[in-house]
C-alpha cells in the first residue's frame, strides 16, 4: 500500500482566522464603529480592543457607571490574539508551586484563587449577556508527550494538597489519559477540572457588542501613534484625532514590546494554529468527545481542542521571536511554523494523517521573564498597563481588566492589591542580543523536542542552549 501524501497546508496570514471569520459572519455589517475623527475628551481612554482592554472597560462601567470611556483599537476589536487564540480558559493552579516560591504560600493561593474566578466568571458573563461563545467547562488535560518522559507532577500535586487546594489538579495515569483522548504519543498527565474552552472570537466580539450597548465609545481602525502623559492627564494622538483623558490604559499585549518603557521587559513570540476539516467520527474513535482542552509537555508546547462541528484546532508555540518589538508578518505568515505545527499534529495523531487542514493562522504572544503578566501604572498613576500573558491570557486578561478597573475606580477593592500588581519584570537582553538569543534557543528547543520524540537523548550543545534561559534566571517553559 502506498503511503498517503500529507494534506496541503493552507498559507497562514492570507485571511483572518477561522474563529474570527465565523464570528464576523454572524454580525450585521452596520455594526462597524467609526474611526476617531476630531478631538474628544474622556475620563478613561483605553488603547487596545482585545480582552484586556475590553474587560477593563466592562468592569470600569460596573464600578463607575458615569465614567466616559473611549476605547481605541488599531484593527477591529478581537482582530489581535483575542480573536485567534486556542480558547483555553483556565487559572494558574499548575503554577501554584512557582507562585509560592515567589510570593509565599498564602499570597500564592490568593493569586491562584483570583485567577480561577475567570472560568466561572466568563461562563456566567456569557450567560448573563446572551453571548454564545461556546463556553465548554470540560477541563484541561496536560499530558507527558515523550515516551520516556516523567514530568514531576507529584511535587506539584503535593504542593496543591499542602496549600489547601487538593483536587484542582488530578493525576491521570496513561490508561485514564487514553480514555479521554487515545493518542500513542501521550503518557500520563494531570487534569484540571475547573478549566473550560471558548470560541475566542465569539467571546471578543460579544464583549464588544455589550460594551457598545453600555455606552462605551469604541473607535476601531484607530491606531494610537503617540501617548503623552503628565500630572494633569494623558493625551493620545491618532491619525485623525486626539483623546484627552484623566487616565489612559495600555492594553496592547505583544505590541507593548515596541513601546518605550516596556520593550526591555517583553519578548514577542509567534504561536500558530491549524484547523482540520470536521471529523466527528474520527474524534469518537479517539474517545475525544468531551470537549476537553489538551496540551502536551513539549518545550514548544502543543495545545489542542475540538470545535462544535467536530474539528481539531491544534496549535504550538513554534513561531519565531520578533525583532525590536515589531509585530510584523513573522507572527502571521510564517509557513515554516505551520509545517512544524502540522508535524506535531501528525506526531500526536498519526491516525489522522489523511485529514484535510482547512485553515492556519498565527499571532504574537508576549513573554516576560517569568511568564506572568505585568500589571501596573506609570506617570504617577495616569497611565495603567497590563501585558505579558505569555500565551495564557484568555482567563488572566479578565483578572487584569478587573484589577485595572478597580485601581482606576478606587474604593479599596482587594483585587487591586493582589501581590502580582505593581511588580516590575526582570530585564531581557537588549537587541540584537535578544533576537539572536531567542532564535538560537528556539532552534535548540525544537531540536530537543525532536530528539525526545524519537526517544533519543538530545545532544549536549542542544541541551546547553535550551537550558540557557533557566540558567540565566528566566522562566521560559510553561
Ligand atoms: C495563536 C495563539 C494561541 C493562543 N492560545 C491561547 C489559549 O488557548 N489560551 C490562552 O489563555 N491564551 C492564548 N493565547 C494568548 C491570548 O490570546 C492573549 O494572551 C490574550 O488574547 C491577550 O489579550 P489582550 O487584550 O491583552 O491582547 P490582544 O488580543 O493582542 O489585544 C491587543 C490589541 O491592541 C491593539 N493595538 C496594539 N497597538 C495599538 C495601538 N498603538 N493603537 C491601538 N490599538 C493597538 C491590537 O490591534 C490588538 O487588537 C494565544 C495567543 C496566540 C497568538
Amino acid at each position: 500500500m502506498t503511503a498517503q501524501a500529507p494534506p496541503v497546508l493552507p498559507l497562514p496570514g492570507e485571511r483572518r482566522a477561522w474563529w474570527l471569520r465565523e464570528a464576523l459572519a454572524a454580525e450585521a455589517p452596520s455594526q462597524l464603529t467609526p474611526s476617531l475623527f476630531g478631538d474628544v475628551s474622556a475620563d478613561v481612554a483605553i488603547v487596545g480592543g482585545g480582552y484586556t482592554g475590553m474587560w477593563t472597560a466592562y468592569f470600569l462601567g460596573e464600578m463607575a457607571p458615569d465614567a466616559r470611556i473611549v476605547l481605541l483599537e488599531a484593527d477591529i476589536c478581537g482582530g489581535g490574539p483575542s480573536g485567534r487564540n486556542g480558547g483555553f480558559l483556565h487559572g494558574w493552579w499548575e503554577y501554584l508551586p512557582y507562585l509560592a516560591e515567589r510570593y509565599g504560600e498564602e499570597d500564592a493561593l490568593r493569586i491562584a484563587q483570583a485567577s480561577d474566578e475567570v472560568v466561572d466568571g466568563i461562563g456566567e458573563w456569557c450567560e448573563r449577556h446572551a453571548v454564545d461563545a461556546w463556553f465548554t467547562p470540560a477541563g484541561y488535560l496536560r499530558v507527558n508527550a515523550f515516551p520516556k518522559e516523567r514530568n514531576d507532577w507529584a511535587s506539584t500535586l503535593a504542593a496543591l494538597e499542602r496549600m489547601g487546594a487538593p483536587g484542582q489538579l488530578r493525576h491521570f495515569d496513561r490508561p485514564l489519559v487514553q480514555q479521554m483522548c487515545a493518542s500513542p504519543a501521550f503518557g500520563d498527565g494531570v487534569f484540571m477540572p475547573s478549566a473550560a474552552t471558548v470560541q475566542p472570537a465569539l467571546l471578543a466580539r460579544g464583549m464588544r457588542r455589550v460594551l457598545i450597548e453600555r455606552g462605551v465609545e469604541i473607535h476601531e481602525r484607530t491606531p494610537v501613534l503617540r501617548l503623552d502623559a503628565g500630572s494633569r492627564g494623558a493625551r493620545l494622538t491618532t491619525p485623525r484625532g486626539t483623546v484627552s483623558a484623566d487616565r489612559a490604559v495600555l492594553a496592547v499585549n505583544a505590541w507593548g514590546a515596541g513601546w518605550p518603557g516596556f520593550r526591555t521587559r517583553m519578548l514577542a513570540w509567534g504561536s500558530y494554529i491549524i484547523l482540520t476539516e470536521p471529523i466527528p467520527d474520527r474524534l469518537a474513535a479517539l474517545n475525544w468527545t468531551g470537549g476537553e482542552a489538551i496540551a502536551d509537555s513539549r518545550f514548544t508546547i502543543s495545545y489542542f481542542r475540538t470545535t462544535r462541528d467536530g474539528r481539531i484546532a491544534f496549535g504550538a508555540g513554534v513561531g519565531s521571536a520578533g525583532y525590536g518589538g515589531r509585530i510584523g508578518p513573522v507572527f502571521t505568515g510564517d509557513h515554516r511554523a505551520i509545517e512544524r505545527v502540522a508535524a506535531n499534529f501528525r506526531h500526536c495523531f498519526p491516525m489522522l494523517a489523511d485529514v484535510r487542514i482547512d485553515d492556519a493562522w498565527g499571532g504574537p504572544i508576549d513573554i516576560t521573564a517569568d511568564r506572568f503578566p505585568e500589571i501596573g501604572a506609570i506617570h504617577g498613576g495616569r497611565v495603567l498597563y497590563a501585558h505579558g500573558f505569555a500565551g495564557n491570557g484568555v482567563g488572566p486578561a479578565r483578572l487584569a481588566g478587573r484589577i485595572l478597573a478597580a485601581r482606576i475606580a478606587g474604593g479599596g477593592d482587594p483585587i487591586a492589591f493582589l501581590p502580582l500588581v505593581g511588580r516590575r519584570q526582570r530585564f531581557l537582553p537588549p537587541e540584537p542580543f535578544r533576537w539572536i538569543g531567542a532564535r538560537a534557543i528556539r532552534e535548540a528547543l525544537i531540536r530537543q523536542d525532536d530528539a525526545l520524540d524519537a526517544g533519543r537523548r538530545p545532544g549536549i550543545l542542544t541541551r546547553l542552549v535550551a537550558s540557557l534561559p533557566g540558567l540565566l534566571g528566566y522562566r521560559f517553559k510553561h
